[in-house]
């Protein structure tokens, strides 16, 4: 059987967790799985690192195939955060991945990138980014995205490809789906805001990560340096 080395940034996270079980799991490849986060997981050979140190991300990178990254901050945090870690830290991924050789680079953006409260129904990739964002962490998800589409050079053999979810949920999840457990619990679902007429588009994170593990049997010259918005079918756990 094929064996493929693949290193998850973010691996310790809701996402990164999924992916690495589904990588895991698959019986087609033999994936040699590492992590790469501030913490450690019990699902895989784990390195605690920085993605804002480049000496420790490309230690990581050597003679490793597939890079996923889907490390950043979580969302209600300060700007200089999120332009250290999904700007400079994701500039250092790309990098790091050029000069050990890493093949294919997939990246975990954001359906935000596109979004600045305007409606948006049966939106597609053709969209363009916002010129003014909602807030730091949607305004660097879309600055980090350019940096690695912009990296996919085909003709060296370096593939990059951006996946958007929108809302992620699922089990394990601590930020959208708890958001809703607490304001339940604390009575909160008494009230309406407007006509109750909003739509928001949310993901399951089985399926996300599905995406990523797709991506690394598929990805190509032929359908790198593009973005792909992700969206529910089926859910898909493990
Ligand atoms: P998460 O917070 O559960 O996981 C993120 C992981 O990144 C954490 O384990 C964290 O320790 C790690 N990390 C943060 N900073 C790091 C650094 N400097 N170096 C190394 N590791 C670092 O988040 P998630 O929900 O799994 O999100 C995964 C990805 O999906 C993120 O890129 C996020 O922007 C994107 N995304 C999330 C949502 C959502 O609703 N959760 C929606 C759209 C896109």
């Amino acid at each position: 059987m094929e064996t493929k080395k693949v290193v998850v940034i973010g691996g310790s996270g809701l996402v990164g967790q999924y992916i690495i079980k589904q990588l895991l799991n698959d019986k087609s490849v033999n994936y040699q799985v590492t992590s790469f986060d501030l913490t450690a997981n019990s699902l895989s050979h784990s390195v605690i690192g920085d993605i804002t140190n480049i000496a420790q991300l490309t230690e990581a990178l050597e003679n490793v195939e597939i890079c996923i990254h889907c490390a950043s901050p979580r969302t209600g945090l300060g700007k200089e955060i999120y332009f250290k870690v999904n700007v400079e830290g994701t500039r250092n991924v790309v990098d790091a991945c050029k000069s050990v050789g890493v093949k294919k680079l997939i990246f975990t953006s954001s359906a935000s990138v596109v979004y600045n409260g305007q409606h948006l129904l049966n939106a597609n990739e053709d969209l363009p980014h916002c010129d003014i964002h909602l807030d730091a962490y949607n305004e660097t998800k879309s600055i980090a995205e350019k940096l690695v589409l912009e990296a996919n050079d085909p003709a060296s053999g370096f593939l990059t490809i951006a996946l958007r979810p929108a809302g992620i949920f699922g089990p394990g999840d601590l930020q959208a789906s708890y958001s809703v457990y607490k304001a339940a619990k604390e009575g909160k679902y008494k009230y309406m805001v407007g006509e109750n007429k909003t739509l928001f588009d949310m993901t399951f994170v089985g399926n996300v990560a599905h995406a990523h593990v797709l991506c690394c049997k598929n990805l190509n010259a032929e359908n790198s340096g593009q973005a792909y918005n992700i969206t529910n079918d089926e859910p898909i756990y493990w």
